[in-house]
């Protein structure tokens, strides 16, 4: 069995007794799928936002919406597709009303999910999208605009904090530094 066989069969593995989780509030609040992530479980290059929207739920794949259209459009204009990355989020399930979700909540899923799914793909780079993605690796008061573009070396993987797609939906004019935060990203990660 080659790596990437391998890797994706441990994926499968990990997701499949969490399929109906209600292990966090999250599982009982109204969630239609547990959105596990997707791409290459080879690749040296990961993406991490903050947890399913409507349309995300709907369709059990990360970053199908707005945000993941923007995210989408940035990766292709620098030469990567979805399916050369992994993409996936720090909870798995889709918050209410699309609210942030709790600490608890994050906790929940980045213990039993997010930190396997990083031990298992072994990422060269991780990218988080956002302040919740953020706070998995950093310290709460963290600011996105100070540290976002800087490399930080954590447990043996680069770990590169941008802004989310969605925020540069309302705010165009940081465009070009998400998509060279992400270019970056890229380069680290060859
Ligand atoms: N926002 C996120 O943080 N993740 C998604 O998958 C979609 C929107």
């Amino acid at each position: 069995m080659d790596i990437k066989t391998y890797k994706q069969k441990l994926l499968e593995q990990l997701y499949e007794p969490y399929k109906k989780c209600t292990m966090c509030p999250l599982g009982n609040l109204g969630r239609k799928n547990i959105v596990f992530g997707e791409g290459n479980p080879n690749t040296k290059l990961m993406f991490i936002g903050e947890g399913p929207g409507q349309k995300e739920d709907d369709l059990c794949r990360p970053f199908v919406g707005r945000s993941g259209q923007l995210l989408t459009k940035v990766l292709e204009a620098i030469g990567l597709s979805r399916e050369q990355v992994f993409i996936t989020n720090v909870v798995k399930c889709r918050p209410p009303k699309n609210r942030n979700p709790l600490p608890k909540e994050r906790e929940t899923c980045t213990n039993l999910l997010l930190l396997k799914q990083i031990k298992i793909i072994r990422p060269k780079v991780i990218c988080t999208l956002g302040s919740v993605a953020m706070q998995t690796f950093f310290e709460n008061n963290a600011k996105i605009s100070k540290i976002r573009g800087k490399i930080f070396k954590k447990d043996g993987t680069n770990i590169i904090p941008t802004y989310h797609p969605a925020y540069i939906l309302r705010n165009n004019r940081e465009l070009e530094n998400f998509a060279n935060d992400i270019k970056l990203a890229k380069k680290l990660s060859l």
